[in-house]
């Protein structure tokens, strides 16, 4: 088939789109440039076409059909990969989004979710039962590749990674065979879609346990950037032994034009304490007091709040459409000569909408064994993510050296590998994302459910 243009490869995927129930976009398809692009506006890239799956049986016949065309195929299921694995130039992409759908059996606490479908989508259908599981930290992410990458947020440090908590799989493979996965029903593959980072099959359903989580104690302190050393040490300090309901997260930020900041301070650089607490409300402030009541903040925002409301307040700081590249670093610790490097790194980001993240694990994350899933760091203490963001495509450069710079600069003390969540290039996930063991034993489960090697093709751009 000529996959680009030709006559023969029009009249072979007139033929996909008639057998799909979906609809199959096409260059100058009205819905083909809004599918075709992802969350990170520097992905401009320009699939064959794009079949809008309308339920597992559309996959199982995309899957098919770009195995017997040997098509290069990609799954798109939120969009929001920084490096853009859901898209690639001449291929088809198998497009999730209209596989959405959330249904909760509150009675066995078990939320059963499309694959297609985001963070905010699951949300909405489990909170009005006082239910959650863990996603991520902003709400517009997609199910689908956070859960295959682990899946670190908020509910972590009590409830697990998101695939800790996940129950099954309903798994399109290469052959266009459906088949389940589960701890009872081809194990291996379960084990290696828990943070495996993809690449097995299309997950066209997932099933995860649920949790009591109504509302939570959440909000933000801001300190002046000459605080962040020390609150860098307090961080270090208490985390290794917070209770396992609360989750923080430090980011160097811009300040907000917010009422709860000082205008002198608006637009400079800060560091934010983020923090949600899980438990009961009445204990979080004293629990969380030797953090959030540090120092002397520029200010402060926060309180109880429904943990759907929290999940989303992050979201306006990463519109779609932005350019943006990230990177990541594992880290055993939070040595002072990495508190130093990282603080004058942070500072000196080249646009203002650049942020840095510094993140611990711990808490049941900690509490599995390591080789529990393929998920290959969850006995690291802390991470930390560049997230080099600009509005337009002329500062992308230079965010991206920035970021890369940040990475450099903590090698000294980071681990080697990366979280797959969090590699912002294709090469990454080749040789970063997970230690050697792990790595070979991915490749023989992979080998096994898909031996062509079909979805293995997103990994090569
Ligand atoms: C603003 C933002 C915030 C984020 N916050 C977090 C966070 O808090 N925690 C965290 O762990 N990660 C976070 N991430 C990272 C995110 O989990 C990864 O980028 C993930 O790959 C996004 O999944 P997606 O389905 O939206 O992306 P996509 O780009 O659609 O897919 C990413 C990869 O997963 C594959 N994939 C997606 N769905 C399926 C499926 N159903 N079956 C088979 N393969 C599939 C795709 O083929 C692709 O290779 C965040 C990302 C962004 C942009």
């Amino acid at each position: 088939m000529d996959a680009e243009s030709g006559h023969a490869g029009t009249q072979t995927l007139q033929r996909l789109a008639d057998a799909l129930r979906g609809p199959l976009l096409r260059p100058g398809d009205p819905d083909y440039e809004e599918r075709r692009r992802v969350w990170n506006g520097a992905i401009d890239r320009r699939p064959l076409a794009i079949a809008r799956c309308a339920d597992a049986e559309d996959v199982s016949i995309a899957v098919k059909f770009a195995a017997k065309e040997h098509l290069p195929l990609t799954v798109r299921g939120g969009g929001h990969n920084v490096a853009g694995l859901a898209v690639r130039d001449g291929s088809l992409m198998l497009d999730l989004g209209a596989l959405n759908r959330v249904e909760v059996d509150a009675r066995a606490r078990i939320v059963r979710v499309e694959g297609g479908a985001l963070w905010r989508d699951v949300d909405a259908a489990t909170q009005p039962h006082g239910l959650a599981t863990t996603g991520g930290f902003v709400s517009s992410t997609g199910v689908g590749g956070l859960t295959l990458g682990g899946g670190v947020g908020w509910l972590m440090r009590q409830y697990g990674l998101t695939i800790d908590n996940l129950l099954s799989a309903d798994v399109v493979l290469a052959d266009g065979r459906c088949v389940v996965a589960s701890a009872e029903q081809h194990a291996d593959l379960f084990w290696a879609l828990r943070g495996g980072a993809g690449g097995l099959g299309v997950v066209t359903r997932f099933a995860f346990r649920l949790h009591e989580v109504g509302e939570v104690l959440a909000g933000a302190v801001f300190h002046p950037l000459e605080a962040a050393p020390a609150l860098l040490r307090a961080f270090r300090a208490f985390v290794p032994t917070a209770p396992e309901p609360c989750t923080f997260m430090l980011v160097f930020t811009a300040a907000p034009p917010a009422p709860f900041l000082p205008p002198r301070v608006h637009g400079q650089r800060v560091l934010a304490l983020a923090y949600c607490w899980s438990g009961d409300p009445t204990q979080g402030e004293q629990a969380m007091a030797p953090l959030t009541g540090f120092g002397e903040p520029l200010g402060r925002v926060g309180g109880a709040m429904p943990y759907a409301a929290w999940q989303q307040s992050f979201d306006v700081h990463a519109p779609a459409g932005d350019h943006y590249y990230w990177t990541t670093s594992i880290l055993d610790g939070l040595d002072d000569g990495l508190i130093d490097a990282l603080v004058l790194k942070a500072a000196m980001a080249p646009d203002p909408l650049c942020e840095v993240h510094v993140h611990h694990l711990g808490g049941v994350v900690a509490a599995l064994p390591a080789d529990a899933s393929a998920f290959a760091h969850r006995d690291a203490p802390f991470f930390i993510n560049a997230i080099g963001h600009a509005q337009g495509p002329e500062k992308l450069t230079e965010v991206r050296e920035w970021a890369r710079e940040l990475r450099s600069s903590l090698l000294p003390w980071a681990r080697e590998g990366m979280q797959p969540n969090f590699a912002g290039e294709a090469a990454d996930w080749q040789a970063q994302t997970h230690d050697a063991a792990t790595r070979a034993r991915l490749e023989g489960i992979r080998r096994k459910y898909d031996p062509s090697g079909l979805f293995g093709l997103v990994r090569r751009d």
